[in-house]
């Protein structure tokens, strides 16, 4: 996706250790005209699918997937990470995360992910696949079915594609980025 690109080069930078900051346009401050042309690519993509839900998890997934709810007129559910006390029926997984180097709980009710429901999980990056992995685990608990996983940025150079490929899942993500190395944004293709 060629505006994402840009915007990546014009406005992301990289730190030492792979990590890919975009918080002026995706993670802390958001850019809302980016992010529906986010939205609109990834209906494009996922058009030849039948999708009755949007997952992500809090926080950073959740506009990237309202856009996406908000186009197909889908609802969107999104994983929680501290677990509420009134959740009913709680499907829980365990999270390892990159940025921050421990693990986490990422919980959803079981009210709102039901067998025969046909999701698309949708989230800003995709770096070693704990993430998805723990919403696959959660789609499956609740006998859902997983039908797409679309990222905002892939880096092509950690193993969550190479994961989520084994596990044949189709997934669209609108950047790639080959590489981080000396602080320097190279793109996939
Ligand atoms: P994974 O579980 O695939 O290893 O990492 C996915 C999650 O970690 C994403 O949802 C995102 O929140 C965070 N993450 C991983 N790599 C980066 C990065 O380079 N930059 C930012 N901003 N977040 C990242």
């Amino acid at each position: 996706m060629k505006a994402l690109k840009e915007r990546i080069l014009k406005d992301g930078y990289s730190l030492p250790g792979g990590i890919l900051k975009v918080d002026s346009f995706i993670n802390h401050q958001m850019d809302p005209i980016l992010m529906e042309e986010i939205g609109e690519e990834f209906i494009r993509r996922f058009s030849d699918l039948q999708i009755d839900k949007v997952m992500t998890i809090e926080a950073s997934g959740i506009a990237p997937a309202i856009m996406v709810g908000y186009l197909l007129k889908k609802p969107v559910v999104f994983a929680k990470k501290k677990k509420p006390s009134t959740m009913k029926g709680m499907l829980v997984s365990k999270v390892f995360s990159f940025t921050k180097n421990c693990n986490y709980d990422i919980c959803v009710s079981s009210e709102y992910l039901q067998s025969g429901d046909k999701v698309l999980f949708i989230d800003d990056f995709l770096a070693n696949g704990n993430a998805a992995k723990g919403a696959m685990d959660l789609i499956s608990q609740g006998g859902a079915e997983l039908v797409g996983m679309g990222f905002i940025i892939e880096k092509s150079f950690q193993d969550g594609r190479a994961l989520l490929d084994r596990d044949g899942v189709r997934i669209e993500s609108l950047a790639r980025i080959a590489s981080l190395d000396d602080c320097q944004i190279r793109f996939a293709e």
